[in-house]
């Protein structure tokens, strides 16, 4: 179909998520028509690295042939079945690949369609567990400030970035917010190591002081992605841990960005042995193929919610368990077997490491933050006070759209830049992709 066409109807009927819709007309939309391995391809026909995986969901690349044809020939049996009540091929077969797969505590798998939702659940499931075993006044959980776990109201109500949740704080539910591991500005004026994770010790004295009442304590694992790429510091995830042994609560961890190979491990909460009592996993979990996602539990959290009716799990979706979001979920895994996909990583992480390091020499580059295959780039007006650029500038976007006319697609988060290409991606591509990158950071800075 004719480009202008499609530019046409874009405008007249869709709504684009995260998106100020009075700029989107202000320049021509970038249109997808194809992908091909880490490329998409527009309408036009030109080429472009998909830098952010197409919103961290992609690992293997477009269009695998293994996944393709999973899904093609479980068209031929069954597209959608519920899961109420009665089970399915696919997503059985899954639920004990995802139990292998996962950490050992692990061995429960409920599934649903996005991350929200995954976290959504694991909420749910956080609180009542200590209804089902008769424990009362448990009703506040403890999250972080800078925190992303989705856009529904739960999830919301436990997320800590102001710009996209504090419009919505009169519907959400009250939680305790702990400081943010974010070292480059740390919010109690500290440094690392020699604060000696004071904000972990500051999370400690929240749950501490309301210890009767707190279900859980919930972050995401080893990095604040939608904040901007906060790493957290070493020992920051183990530490959660052990506050939430010592005090007796659960430990809810979003993997849901993080998980699937991204920090170069199959899941972030490795690198520490942070082992959670719940898990949710979701974009890489198809390769951006369908959406699916899964929370997944301890045999402790799944046993109390053995019994009697009011014992229940009454929370479910039309489409949960969907058999073919399953069975790209299964090829997913698959592959990673077959491509040795965390290996292959390790060249591609040291060469991500190198391109930091020249970043870190640009005038306006504040910080560098890499864990695995995701590292943010921070923009700031002046690097001895740390000010950001005037929000009206846009310098992340200014950069994005410069990278777009040297085919590259990348979005920013606010003045970070976000590099957070598939999994497959080639170091030589990887050069390619951080050279653009690199050009537009020093156009775009060096003329504000
Ligand atoms: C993207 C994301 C979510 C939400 O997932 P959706 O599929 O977009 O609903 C939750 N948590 C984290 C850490 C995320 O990055």
């Amino acid at each position: 179909m004719d480009y202008n066409v499609l530019v046409e109807k874009d405008l007249r009927y869709l709504w684009h998520p995260f998106t100020q819709m009075s700029d989107y007309a202000s320049r021509p939309p970038l249109i997808i028509e194809r992908g091909e391995g880490i490329y998409l391809i527009d309408v036009h026909g030109r080429r472009y690295i998909d830098g952010v995986s197409s919103l961290w969901v992609n690992i293997h690349g477009h269009r695998r042939p293994e996944i393709d044809r999973a899904i093609k020939s479980q068209l031929d049996r069954i597209a959608h079945s519920t899961m109420l009540g009665i089970a399915n091929v696919p997503a059985i077969l899954l639920a004990e690949k995802l139990v292998e797969k996962t950490p050992e505590p692990l061995t429960r798998v409920f599934f649903s369609d996005n991350g929200s939702t995954a976290m959504e659940i694991a909420l749910k499931m956080a609180y009542q567990y200590w209804v089902n075993r008769g424990v009362k006044g448990k009703s506040r959980f403890v999250s972080l400030v800078n925190a992303y776990h989705g856009d529904t109201i739960g999830a919301v109500s436990v997320g800590g970035i102001d710009l996209f949740h504090a419009v919505y704080r009169p519907l959400l539910f009250p939680a305790y917010h702990a400081p943010s591991p974010y070292c480059y500005r740390c919010p109690l004026g500290k440094a690392y190591p020699s604060c000696a994770l004071a904000c972990l010790r500051e999370l400690e004295r929240i749950v501490d002081e309301h210890q009767d009442e707190v279900i859980g304590i919930v972050s995401e694992s080893a990095v604040q992605g939608a904040a901007g790429m906060i790493v957290m510091p070493d020992g920051y995830m183990r530490g959660l841990r052990e506050i939430a042994d010592k005090y007796g609560v659960l430990l809810i961890l979003d993997e849901v960005a993080m998980g699937f190979g991204r920090t170069g491990r199959m899941w972030a909460c490795e690198h520490e042995g942070a082992w959670p009592d719940i898990m949710a996993i979701s974009k890489g979990i198809t390769n951006g193929y369908l959406p699916l996602a899964a929370t997944l539990t301890t045999e402790e959290v799944y046993s109390s919610f053995l019994g009697d009716y009011t014992k229940t799990f009454y929370h479910g979706h039309s489409y949960t368990g969907n058999p073919l979001g399953c069975v790209a979920a299964l090829a997913n895994l698959e592959i990673f077997e077959k491509d040795r996909t965390l290996e292959a990583l390790v060249p591609k992480i040291r060469r991500l490491s190198q391109w930091l390091e020249e970043f870190r020499r640009l005038d306006f580059v504040g910080d560098v933050r890499q864990k695995g295959l995701v590292a943010g780039i921070e923009l700031v007006s002046d690097r001895e006070t740390k000010s950001p650029f005037p929000r009206e500038e846009a310098v992340g976007f200014q950069v994005v759209y410069k990278a777009r006319e040297m085919g590259v697609v990348i979005r920013p988060l606010g003045d970070v830049m976000v590099v957070m290409p598939p999994l497959v991606i080639s170091v030589k591509e990887l050069d390619r992709l951080m050279e653009v990158i690199y050009v537009c950071v020093k156009e775009v800075t060096e003329r504000q």
